[in-house]
């Protein structure tokens, strides 16, 4: 583990940096181009005190960063994990802008995180911990300056006090400060299941370049959050088979595909691992599935170099942020994998968060088959520009899907003035 750490750079920070580099050199771009996208432009940092429930004081530290805005305003998650760290938050600000920019929505990127474990809190401390950080960011967040959303372990109901917190601050009600609130408050239909199903869709245009089709396609699924589950969820309903899941416990694997709805319950209930001893796998194990379809749902950094050689996945769609290293990433492209980055794989979310948001300015809702329709047309649209631009340069789906984004938000710096 050690050995892996010094010999192989984990720190999200420096990897999107080297993802730029290696775009921006296919794309000849002017060094201080580069050297401005590789820094967020402004970072939050903030400390903030909670009443528990036990009556003590806890201090709570959070981030909020945003990395660029010129194609309009910042626009990204937050996180509430006990491992976010700056770094963090800054390169997932960064995939921000680049998952904007290649799927085509008028902003640049943003995230916020905050250091704690919600797994260990009350309602009540959760509460308290969401308006209390929505206090501290409050100054540089707004409609048409920044706008956050769910990520890992922040939900709905975290949006709506959020949102509260920050139309009461302002004085009237503003929906449009967030997304991915619920339905009755300015949420968006289909965006709850929005992240799953826009990777889907990537997925469905992936079997189509490899002729394969879905009702024959094994699938393992790792992180049973709102990505993970989902797309478990939809990939079945469509007939694929989904032999393993897992969440930060451990995982569950048979070969003969799994009961989802009796993984669903069980997760609802208490535990996934529930579903039988004989059937338990480790998350690492679970990577390494002779599977057609591997979905990496949870956490950054989960290919690693180590573990890459030994991937049988056939189409690895990134929906989480970040799970694969760029030593990986060079591996599972030498063996002729295709990965469908993040940036694409998981810009569903984002999708559908800008058609709440683009519904919340104009206080006018659509319908589900409208949103779905509209984040179909979008995903396709965006993977088939990917591809071909893979084509062109000979290169991954992933440099490819930067070169997309960086031509974009480059040429509005220019439009701008600013390079
Ligand atoms: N947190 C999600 C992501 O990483 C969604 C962001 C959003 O909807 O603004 O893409």
């Amino acid at each position: 583990m050690l050995q892996r750490e010094q010999s192989e750079v984990l720190n999200p920070y420096e990897i999107v940096q080297k993802q730029i580099d290696a775009a921006a050199a296919k794309l000849q771009l002017p060094k201080h181009v580069t050297e401005l996208l590789k820094k967020p432009k402004r970072v939050l940092s903030v400390s903030f005190p909670v009443r528990m429930d036990d009556g003590t004081v806890r201090i709570f530290d959070g981030y909020r960063s945003q990395h660029n805005d010129a194609i309009g305003p910042t626009k990204g998650g937050i996180r509430f994990h006990p491992d976010v760290t700056l770094d963090e938050v800054k390169a997932l600000s960064m995939w921000m802008t680049f998952k904007c920019g290649v799927v085509g929505l008028p902003y640049g990127g943003g995230k916020g995180g905050v250091i704690c474990d919600p797994r260990q809190m009350s309602k009540g401390e959760l509460e308290r911990v969401s308006r209390a950080f929505m206090e501290s960011i409050a100054d540089i967040v707004g409609p048409e300056r920044d706008i956050p959303a769910p990520d890992v372990y922040t939900t709905p109901q975290i949006m709506g006090w959020m949102m509260d917190t920050y139309s009461r601050l302002r004085g009237h009600y503003s929906p449009g400060v967030i997304t991915g609130k619920p339905i009755i408050i300015g949420g968006s239909q289909g965006r709850n299941a929005a992240t799953a199903q826009g990777c889907v869709y990537a997925i469905q245009s992936a079997l189509e370049d490899i002729s394969l089709p879905m009702e024959k396609a094994t699938v393992a699924v790792q992180g049973f959050g709102n990505a993970g589950r989902i797309a478990a969820r939809l990939l079945t309903d469509l007939g694929a088979t989904v032999v393993a899941v897992s969440d930060s416990r451990g995982g569950i694997y048979d070969a003969n595909g799994l009961d989802l709805n009796r993984v669903e319950q069980l997760k609802d209930e208490a535990t996934i691992l529930d579903y039988g001893v004989q059937y338990h796998i480790s998350n690492e194990q679970l990577l390494e599935l002779g599977v057609d379809i591997l979905i990496p749902a949870a956490l950054e950094n989960v290919i690693t170099k180590e573990n890459a050689p030994r991937v049988q996945a056939r189409i690895i769609a990134e929906a989480a942020n970040g799970p694969t290293t760029p030593e990986a990433d060079a591996i599972l492209n030498e063996k002729g994998c295709i990965v469908i980055p993040d940036i694409l794989a998981n810009a569903g979310g984002v999708t559908v968060s800008y058609f709440e948001w683009v519904q919340n300015l104009m206080n006018y809702y659509w319908s589900e088959e409208e949103v779905l329709e509209k984040l179909q047309v979008n995903m396709v649209k965006s993977y088939d520009a990917v591809r071909n631009m893979a084509k062109e340069y000979e290169t991954d789906l992933r440099t490819a899907a930067y070169m997309i984004s960086l031509q974009r938000v480059t040429e509005a710096m220019r439009a701008r003035g600013w390079v």
